[in-house]
């Protein structure tokens, strides 16, 4: 039903509402040795570039520190980001979105990540959804730990990509493990639409949140206002600060 979709409205969600979230600073932590077996390849699906800094940067440290193998899918080149821009044309963001992905992950630690960029149209996943569980099925072990965007994020190809995530784990030795990123805009502290009881916390030290702070910096396409149109940052300060907490969540 149409008012129970997330609404994207506005600056969203105030940073103060999270912050001082009991619920929230009491979620159960996320096992890393427990749920990232040591066996197991990792595997991060993500819709555009820069949800793999956004949704798990902090996590992705840690894993690397451990010595897990990891490999990023990037599904789109996040070419849709500026509809009607002058300044930033689609083959322009085809051109600098995935090299801001890899500065960004170079500044996490993070410059030898494994990357597959899979080329799906940006805003079209869901239509493209067999393309991509087909272009998956031929790349994923049958073990492998999938870590990718929340299928009740309320933006269109995240909510796509983590369907067809979903569906490739049945019937295989594959789990996975879904990251909110757009939920911090639209839901609100104990928001009835999110799985709270799914949800795991990892904490981030100052560094880690430094870090990622720093990464983003090389995401200059969504951080900088858009001369040519008007339009403000695809993501503002605020929303900077929404995925810079002292952890990052989960659902399991
Ligand atoms: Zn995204």
């Amino acid at each position: 039903m149409n008012e129970e979709r997330p609404h994207f409205g506005g600056s969203g969600t105030p940073l103060e509402r999270w912050r001082d979230d009991p619920e929230l600073a009491d979620l159960p932590s996320l096992n890393l040795a427990a749920i990232f077996e040591e066996s197991r390849r990792v595997v991060v699906i993500a819709p555009h570039p820069d949800d793999e800094i956004l949704g798990c940067g902090g996590l992705l440290m840690q894993l690397h520190a451990l010595g897990r193998e990891l490999l990023l899918v990037s599904v789109t080149d996040g070419t849709g980001s500026h509809p009607g821009s002058s300044l930033w044309p689609a083959a322009r963001l085809a051109a600098t979105r995935p090299q801001e992905s890899r500065r960004a992950l170079a500044r996490l630690g993070l410059a030898s990540l494994e990357t597959m960029r899979l080329r799906l149209t940006d805003t079209q996943v869901a239509g493209e959804a067999r393309t991509l569980a087909y272009r998956l099925h031929r790349l994923l072990h049958d073990d492998d730990i999938l870590l990718t965007t929340w299928r009740g994020d309320g933006h269109a190809d995240h909510e796509a990509t983590g369907e067809v995530c979903a569906a490739l784990v049945d019937g295989s030795s594959r789990t996975v493990v879904e990251m909110p990123i757009w939920m911090w805009h639209w839901a609100e502290p104990g928001d009835a639409r999110v799985p709270w009881h799914r949800a795991h916390r990892l904490p981030l030290d100052e560094s880690a949140r430094a870090a990622k702070r720093h990464a983003m910096v090389e995401h200059g396409s969504q951080c900088q206002p858009d001369r040519s149109t008007g339009a403000p940052p695809i993501l503002s300060a605020l929303a900077l600060e929404r995925l810079t907490q002292p952890h990052e969540v989960f659902l399991l």
